[in-house]
């Protein structure tokens, strides 16, 4: 089994149920857009695993005005696919 986040651990919407990484900083960093149209609004940590893990996602354009969205791209650039499956 996959392990699981602890109880009451809340976590920002952009975290995948599969990945028991906590949050980092702001819960409500930046916002994925999926290729579907789908988005997701979280935290740096889990927008960039999301970014790095969906084909075709991108940031919101407001992003561009935000000083971390930079560190989300970069975060990402360096994240393989879904990196909660290895043990990233
Ligand atoms: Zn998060």
């Amino acid at each position: 089994m996959d392990p699981v986040p602890a109880k009451g651990t809340r976590r920002c919407a952009a975290a995948d149920e599969a990945d028991p990484t906590p949050c980092e900083g702001r819960p409500a960093a930046v916002t994925v857009i999926a290729r579907d149209g789908t988005q997701h609004t979280g935290c740096v940590h889990h927008t960039a695993r999301l970014l790095a893990s969906l084909e075709g996602a991108r940031l919101h354009p407001s992003a561009a005005a935000l000083p971390w969205a930079c560190e989300v791209y970069c975060r990402a650039a360096q994240l393989p696919p879904f990196a909660w499956q290895i043990g990233r």
